[in-house]
């Protein structure tokens, strides 16, 4: 996917993150005039809402439907915003497409299944629109770039990412962890493709908006999608992670953006030295493998089994407990301590072959 575009438009102002807003559904046309109107006047400069909602359960509000493509249409006559949407299925493409919607994105539950992804490419076949692809909601990298493929596939190459999180058993401040390694490892894969992140459904939460954009910003991110409705509090589906656009606006002024091409001596030093401590590390690891090798022969002449549950249990406990003392992340030591004894464990099997 080397040859991918930015996602630009006709007097779009590339130069500072790309910022789309506005309600997680459509529900009226006042409230779509009256949040873009307030947007518009806040430099946002692309207007989402969702028409068709994918809803967890049967019975919620599944979006208004094609009715409210004719109050995109006012909201782009009006304010000159640009105009996107969510698309599921061939018909949102074909209907969206009909009403001359300027953006499509695709869902992270569309995202999951690649029978929808592929219908949803297939629509969109000799199309040039631009075209974000939300995460997944399992953490599955594979999943979100075969997603992304499809629609290239098809022929999109104004193509672009969001990070919105994904589903956990683990409980936590957010409604979608957003294991940030995962957007990292997808620009690593993909380097040229324009990522966003969605603050909003990560945080599930209107204070974590701020953070969580601040986050994406320092990870270089190029642009945020954030749900801002006139009225958040009666909002029709996600009203705790929906704000006003003053607060959305308040909250944009505030964001540090970083020039990410900005690489100075001082930085090249501590890279360099980042780089002599990973060496380190490997060293280590390699020296904590041999030792383990050296027990597996052990266990192998003692007739005794290679995982001991209990000695691994308190060996984590203690390590979380370590980190946390020195400021690190207890989840990360836990991460981290399991990475390296599921390969001592591989190390000591290969013994008792
Ligand atoms: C949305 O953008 O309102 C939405 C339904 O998001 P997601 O697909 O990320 O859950
Ligand atoms: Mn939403």
């Amino acid at each position: 996917m080397n040859d991918l575009q930015p996602i630009a438009f006709d007097g779009l102002d590339t130069s500072r993150p790309l910022l789309i807003a506005g309600p997680c559904s459509a529900e009226t046309e006042r409230q779509c005039l009256d949040t873009a109107h307030a947007l518009a006047r806040e430099g946002v400069q692309i207007f989402r809402a969702g028409i068709w909602k994918p809803r967890t359960k049967p019975g919620g509000f599944e979006g208004v439907g094609p009715e409210g493509l004719a109050w995109l249409r006012r909201v782009k006559a009006e304010t000159g915003l640009y105009t996107a949407t969510e698309v599921a299925t061939r018909a949102h493409v074909e209907a969206a497409l009909g009403a001359g919607i300027d953006l499509l994105w695709i869902g992270a539950r569309t995202a999951a299944n690649p029978f929808a992804m592929q219908e949803v490419a297939d629509a969109l076949q000799g199309v040039d629109i631009p075209v974000l692809v939300k995460n997944p909601v399992s953490p599955d990298l594979e999943l979100w770039i075969g997603a992304l493929e499809r629609i290239y596939n098809a022929g999109i190459r104004r193509l672009g990412a969001i990070h919105r999180g994904f589903t956990s058993v683990d409980k936590s401040i957010y409604r979608n962890h957003p294991v940030w390694s995962i957007p990292i490892e997808l620009r690593r894969r993909i380097p040229n493709i324009p990522l966003f992140s969605d603050p909003s459904h990560i945080g599930g939460r209107r204070e974590l908006i701020a953070p969580l954009a601040q986050q994406a910003m320092d990870l270089g991110f190029d642009g945020l999608i954030v749900e801002a409705h006139c009225s958040p509090d009666a909002a029709w589906s996600d009203k705790a992670q929906q704000i006003a656009p003053e607060t959305l606006a308040y909250i944009i002024r505030n964001l540090v953006i970083r020039d990410m091409n900005a690489s100075t001596e001082s930085l090249n030093e501590l890279r360099s030295e980042i780089d002599k401590l990973d060496d380190e590390l490997l060293d280590l690891l390699a020296r904590r493998m041999r030792v383990s090798q050296r027990i597996g022969a052990y266990k192998k002449e003692h007739n005794m089994p290679v995982l001991q549950a209990r000695r691994y249990e308190e060996m984590l406990g203690r390590r979380a407990r370590q980190a946390v003392e020195r400021g690190m992340d207890r989840e990360f030591m836990r991460t981290v301590m399991q990475a390296i004894h599921e390969e001592s464990i591989r190390q000591q099997m290969r013994v008792l072959e």
